[in-house]
């Protein structure tokens, strides 16, 4: 059985422990792999590797850094099939999603930040005849990259590119639940010619690798996408060392629809921004707000809609919904239709766990499924389900809408589909979401500030945000 290997120093190293973690398939509910148990003292070589190589990478032009992140990204876009394959089997993501979005995605990431890099100025401040002041973007150290498990090369890459395009050298803990192609970058990466230490994947458990990065003295960065609980953990073991923090954490977005909408466009997307990879995007749209006067309507178009998905095995170029990333993660999506239930929902179309033929007979799979019937304020519309889940609730004006909309403890994103765009932009501006779309959903522009409000995070990624945050502004003032 295939053992990854940690990727530290520049090379494929064996963790310290010689002890290795299951990897499961889980559209068979199999384990097909082995991925290396790190401890704490595989963080520290890779924190000492990382070090090492910092002060020769930070002082590389951004000609060159830049050529050497092109060359990751034409490596990823060459190997698109290999890397494809592999996210599928160890997401459970339907091969034409991973095909499509996944790994391009982590191509683009490399491709935007090694040219971005190359327009990033920074500012001067003149005082006229007393002097001036001008601002010194300088890489930090060595960053913290932790990412987690429902994109895994995309989102490890947009955290990985930018932190080193700015200069600075990385520690990047993958999901240890998706650690496939973190690992095959680990390979790009020493065909692709990068120095020795630049980049350090360890790979392991959040509670040993990802504690020990979020507490390692030596990273004064750390930036990290994944659940609100554990966002909690690291910012409380990073505060008192001053870390620089960037959290990108849960959601419970709201998806708002007016009776003036386009309709089918809306139909159409919304089927999308529920259930796209099995509703385990943070970005989903999870609680459906409906205008009264087509909620009829809408229940009924949507509802059609959902019935015609294929849940089926990811391998399957036609599967719409693949398997749900491990079984610990379905049984609890499982409770939650559960306790929606208990809670007064009724479940319009799905709720149940689906059991494929064949090889494919114990993956992880579940039905789509719609519920209504549901206060705006109780748990299953307040806590994030992350799975293919999503519940409708009626409104009757905007300010009914807003109370609910922003009831939750969350403010990732938020999707308006109206036709009135007077109505949208009032309505967009008073949302508590850091990214709102209107008539569209994961229409992304990777120069646009990317991030959350409340219990969705600190910080934003995307674009010179991003530079920004993987830099440290030095003011240097002269007198005339
Ligand atoms: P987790 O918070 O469980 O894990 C995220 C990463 O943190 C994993 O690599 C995990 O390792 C690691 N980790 C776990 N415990 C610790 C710890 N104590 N210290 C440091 N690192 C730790 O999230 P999931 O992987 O379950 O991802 C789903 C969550 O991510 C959802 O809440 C989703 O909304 C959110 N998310 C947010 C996005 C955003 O942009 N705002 C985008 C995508 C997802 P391990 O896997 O080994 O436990």
């Amino acid at each position: 059985m295939q053992k990854l290997q940690n990727y530290i120093d520049g090379k494929l190293v064996e963790p310290i422990s010689k002890v290795y973690i299951d990897n499961y398939d889980p559209s068979k509910g199999e384990v097909y792999s082995l991925i290396p148990d790190s401890m704490k003292e595989d963080v520290n070589n890779a924190v000492v590797a990382a070090q090492k190589a910092f002060p020769g990478w930070s002082s590389t032009s951004a000609e060159k850094r830049s050529q050497i992140l092109l060359r990751i990204s034409s490596l990823i876009e060459s190997n698109l099939d290999r890397l494809a394959e592999a996210e599928c089997r160890d997401n459970g993501k339907p091969i034409s999603l991973a095909k499509a979005v996944d790994i391009p995605r982590a191509a683009t990431n490399f491709n935007f930040y090694a040219t971005a890099i190359l327009h990033y100025a920074s500012e001067s401040h003149a005082m006229g005849d007393l002097g001036f002041n001008y601002t010194l973007r300088q890489a930090i150290g060595v960053a913290g990259c932790i990412s987690p498990w429902n994109l895994p090369l995309y989102l490890l890459t947009w955290k990985i590119a930018p932190a080193l395009a700015a200069g600075n050298c990385v520690v990047a803990k993958p999901s240890e639940v998706t650690p496939m192609t973190a690992y095959l970058l680990s390979e790009i990466c020493i065909e692709a010619g990068l120095p020795a230490g630049v980049l350090n994947i360890v790979h392991g458990y959040g509670n040993k690798v990802g504690a020990a990065i979020s507490a390692h003295p030596d990273i004064p960065v750390v930036s990290f996408t994944g659940g609100t609980e554990t966002g909690a953990e690291i910012a409380r073991i990073a505060a008192p060392m001053f870390k620089k923090l960037s959290l990108e954490l849960g959601g419970k977005n709201p998806n708002i629809i007016f009776e003036d909408c386009d309709f089918e466009k809306m139909i159409e997307t919304t089927i999308k921004s529920s259930f796209s990879n099995q509703g385990e995007i943070c970005l989903c749209g999870s609680r459906i707000f409906i205008e009264s006067g087509i909620y009829d309507k809408f229940k009924a178009a949507f509802v059609a809609k959902t019935n015609e998905l294929v849940v089926a095995s990811p391998t399957d170029q036609n599967t719409n919904l693949g398997a749900i990333v491990s079984e610990g993660h379905m049984n609890k999506i499982l409770s939650y239709i559960k306790l929606a239930q208990e809670e007064g929902g009724t479940v319009l179309t799905g709720g149940n766990q689906v059991t494929l033929s064949g090889e494919y007979s114990n993956g992880w799979y579940i039905e789509p499924t719609i519920i209504e019937g549901l206060s705006y304020d109780c748990r299953t519309n307040q806590e994030e389900i992350f799975g293919p889940v999503v519940t409708l609730l009626p409104f009757s004006n905007e300010e009914e809408l807003l109370i609910m909309a922003n009831s939750t403890k969350y403010g990732l994103s938020a999707t308006i589909w109206t036709e009135n765009l007077s109505r949208a932009h009032k309505l967009a501006a008073k949302i508590h979401a850091g990214i709102v779309w209107i008539n569209c959903w994961l229409l992304r522009d990777l120069r646009t500030p990317f991030g959350g409000v409340k219990n969705s995070g600190v910080g934003r990624e995307g674009g010179f945000e991003a530079l920004n945050f993987f830099t440290e502004p030095k003011n240097i003032c002269l007198k005339l």
